[in-house]
């Protein structure tokens, strides 16, 4: 029998660390290792090749899994695809509307803004994320030309 005292002190050290599993740590690995944002199928498709293959559904669960231990970001795009990347990362992107096409934003603008005055002591900030959405130059002049 566990006693109620270690079941707590195992509660406290699985919040210090976050336990993930080997696959999650692949996932995670893959990410970092990639220079641009990674959807789950592209990750699937990555793995696939190797000997790490997991299947799809797979993926998507341990994804999931990173995003709420706050080890990785996810980014919805308007046609419904997801992309992931760790949230170290600090990209931000204009994204278009119209035809979906995104362009990565140089810098971050917000990163100067100073966050302490306004958070409370209680919450530890670990990222942000900011979306830019509009229509790309190509959609613009196509929808004032029409
Ligand atoms: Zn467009
Ligand atoms: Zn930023």
């Amino acid at each position: 029998m566990v006693s109620k005292r270690d079941q707590v002190k195992i509660l406290l050290m699985s919040k210090r660390k976050p336990e993930i599993t080997k696959r999650q740590q692949q996932l995670l690995n893959e990410l970092k290792n990639c220079t641009d944002e990674l959807s789950g199928q592209e990750l699937h498709r990555q793995l696939h090749n190797g000997e790490k293959a997991m299947g799809l559904t797979t993926v998507y669960r341990n994804l999931q899994v990173l995003v709420k231990q706050g080890l990785i970001r996810s980014r919805h795009l308007p046609n419904g695809e997801v992309l992931y990347a760790p949230v170290e990362r600090d990209i931000h992107h204009l994204t278009c509307v119209s035809c979906g096409e995104t362009t990565r934003l140089k810098g971050c603008p917000v990163k100067t803004m100073d966050l302490s005055k306004n958070t409370s002591k209680n919450f530890e900030l670990l990222f942000h994320t900011l979306e830019y959405f509009g229509l790309c130059q190509t959609c613009s002049q196509q929808l004032n030309a029409g």
